[in-house]
Order: structure tokens, then sequence, then C-alpha cells
């Protein structure tokens, strides 16, 4: 008969009971981090940067990730002046792509729990997002600093004449303006310099906040991904909120791994 020998037992018992220290150990931690910056997020001036993993729950896939890849282009490649002008039918097929998705789209309870923040915020709080969803926006957040455009503003190339349009899927493809140029997304392309009253916003806001909530971006993508580091030399406290690793964490007082939808609703 096989039974198992009892040295084997109590060396899994020994390593079980090593994990479970450690992992309870590790949780403890983590609770209490919430906890401290549950406390002092009641009275401190907030900003909450947000990058596109604050959309992943909605199911707004994120450019760099695994769900990133679309017909195989890199979306770093696609959304460039470069790429519109060579070929802009391609680019529209896929901002049609994502505004269809984003279309579908309901925000997350990490949107929502940002926009109860705003509400509860006794000493100030900015939003300043790099998405182009408007999902901050549909879960009723407010004065929110969009420092890479709207996906549904349509801008165009020869007169410059701005406009919303919701329609999904757009015609023609590629949409044109009455005046017969060709109309692109309202948004910042790599390459292009940001708006400048959104970036005076969140570099301004940065500058004076108390907490600094860096939610859901890889930073990587300058020059908003500076406003962590601005934030942190002007005395702010960092947070982090991210299930991977990002550059910023080196600038992070606290790092929160995990999902922004399941996170964010603990800190309030
Ligand atoms: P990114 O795609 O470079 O990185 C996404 C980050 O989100 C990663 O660090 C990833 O680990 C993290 N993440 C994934 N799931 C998450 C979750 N559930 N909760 C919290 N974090 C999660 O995005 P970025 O840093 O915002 O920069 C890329 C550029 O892409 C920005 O300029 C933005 O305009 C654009 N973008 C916007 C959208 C959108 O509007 N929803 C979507 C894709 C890309």
């Amino acid at each position: 008969m096989l039974l198992p020998r009892i040295d084997n037992l109590l060396r899994y018992s020994i390593v079980s009971n090593f994990w479970q220290n450690f992992l309870s150990r590790i949780g403890v931690e983590v609770e209490s981090t919430t906890e401290t910056v549950r406390r002092s997020l009641k009275t401190a001036r907030i900003v909450a940067f947000t990058g596109a993993g604050i959309s992943a729950e909605s199911q707004v896939p994120t450019f760099r990730g695994k769900d990133g890849l679309w017909r195989n282009y890199r979306p770093e490649a696609l959304a460039t002046a470069a790429a519109f002008e060579s070929d802009p039918h391609l680019v529209w097929e896929w901002y049609d792509w994502l505004r269809s998705l984003i279309h579908a789209a309901q925000p997350n309870p990490g949107h929502l729990a940002l926009t109860e923040l705003q509400q509860r915020a006794a000493a100030g709080f900015t939003l300043v997002t790099q998405n182009m969803d408007g999902l901050h926006e549909k879960a009723g957040s407010q004065d929110v600093v969009k420092l890479h455009g709207d996906i549904w503003l349509l801008r165009c190339t020869k007169c410059g004449r701005e406009g919303r349009n919701e329609q999904v899927p757009i015609e023609p493809m590629p949409p044109l303006c009455p005046c017969g140029g060709i109309l692109r997304p309202g948004i910042v392309w790599f390459g292009e310099m940001l708006p400048v009253d959104e970036w005076e916003r969140a570099t301004d806001a940065a500058q004076s906040a108390e907490i600094f909530m860096a939610i859901g971006t890889s930073a990587v993508v300058y020059p908003a991904a500076g406003l962590v580091q601005m934030a942190k030399h002007a005395r702010a406290r960092v947070l982090i909120v991210n299930p991977e690793p990002s550059p910023a964490d080196e600038y992070a007082d606290w790092i929160l791994r995990g999902p922004a939808g399941e996170i964010l609703p603990r800190l309030l």
C-alpha cells in the first residue's frame, strides 16, 4: 500500500505554514497601505492622473500589453501623423474599431470611485487623463483635463474646422469635411504637441498636489508621464495603482498592485 511518509507530510506542512505566514504578512501590508492612503486622501489636495489601464476593465484595450495589437499593427505605429498621411483609410479603420468598442463601453468601478473621490474631496481634486475615451465624463467626473484629446472630436486636415461626431461605424471612410478635406480624429498623436491650456492646468495641479495618484499608466509617453516626477519634486506623495511595474514606481510612496476597478473603490 502507498502511504505518504511522515517526514514528507511534516515537510509539506512546514512549507505550507511558511507560505501561509508569508502571504498573510503581505496581505496585512497591503491592507495597511490601503488604509493609510484612504485616511490621507480625506484631507489632501489630490491629483488623479489616469492612463489606458483604468479603462481596461471596461473592455477598452490598452496600447501596451497583450491585447494591444490590432491586425498585427502596433498602435504606436498607427497613432502618428505620418501613418495618417501615408494611409488615412487604414488609420481610420483602426479608429473606427476603437470607437465601436468605446461606444459600447461603460465606466467601471475605478472610474466611478474617482467621481466619488472628487465629490468628497475637501481640499481640491483635479483629474488629468491621457485617455481619449470619455469614460471619466460618462462616470460623472467634472472638469477633466484631457491631455490627449477626445476620440469623438474630428478636425479637418484642410480648413481646421472641428466638430463632434459619434457615428459608429463612421461614413464615408475616411470621413470628409464639407470643404473636401479629410477629417482626422481630434486626438494628440505621438510626436504632436499637447494642447497648451490643458498642459498648463495639469502642470499647475501636479505642482500643488499633496497626493498624486498615477493610475493605469505605463508612464512612458512623454511629456504626460513627466507629471509624476514633477509632482514628486514638488513634494507630493505619490501613489501608483497598476498590476504591473512601470518607470513611475521609482517616485512612489505607495504602490498598490492590482486592477484599478478593485483598488480604487477600497480607497473611498
Ligand atoms: P499604456 O497602454 O501604455 O499602458 C497601460 C497601463 O495600464 C500598463 O502599465 C498596464 O500595466 C496598466 N493596466 C492594465 N490593466 C489595468 C487595470 N485593470 N488597472 C490598472 N492598470 C492597468 O497606456 P498609457 O500609459 O495611458 O499610454 C498610452 C497612450 O495610449 C496614451 O497616450 C493614451 O492616450 C492612449 N490610449 C488611450 C486609451 C483610452 O482612451 N482608453 C486606450 C489605449 C491607449
